[in-house]
């Protein structure tokens, strides 16, 4: 009869200290955000996707290098270029000069380890992380991004 009642006062016991707990934790700033209703501010440190970074005038920093492609270990960068002709006058005299234009920046995601050897190759800091990390679908094909087509949207 003693065990049967000692067994009670301990459990009411443990259900006091469990709700001391919780009445003294009801009083402390909140820590948890009602996601997905609200969103936290990312660390600089987060590596989200690769993005492309713009310069003063909103344009990709990029000058299609190349170097990032080459670094990227997952194979997951596709660079597109074309190739102009401008005039320039050099000594009073006209002459005609190529430059490389970028055209496309894709990036496949799918295959994207984050290693940052991109980040790191690029002379320019033309791509940084970005801190996206609301991403999922049960579709490959939305992991592939236009990263040039994403910078004007953001722009627009
Ligand atoms: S390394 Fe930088 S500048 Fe060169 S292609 Fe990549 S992003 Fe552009
Ligand atoms: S983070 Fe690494 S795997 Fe991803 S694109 Fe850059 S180099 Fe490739």
């Amino acid at each position: 009869m003693g065990a049967y009642f000692s067994e009670i006062f301990l459990g009411l016991w443990s259900l006091l200290i469990g709700l001391g707990i919780t009445f003294k934790e009801f009083f402390k700033p909140v820590v948890t955000v009602p996601y997905p209703f609200k969103t936290i501010k990312m660390s600089d440190r987060y590596r989200g996707h690769i993005e492309l970074v713009e310069d003063e005038s909103g344009e990709p920093k990029c000058i299609a290098c190349m170097m990032c492609q080459r670094a990227c270990p997952s194979g997951c960068i596709s660079i597109t270029t074309k190739t102009e002709k401008y005039e320039v006058e050099v000594d009073g005299e006209m002459k005609t000069k190529k430059r490389k234009i970028l055209i496309g920046w894709d990036l496949n995601f799918t295959t994207c380890s984050l290693c940052g050897q991109c980040v790191e190759s690029c002379n320019k800091d033309a791509i940084n992380f970005s801190k996206e990390y609301n991403l999922a679908s049960f579709n490959k094909e939305d992991f592939h991004f236009d990263l040039l087509n994403r910078l004007k949207e953001r722009n627009s």
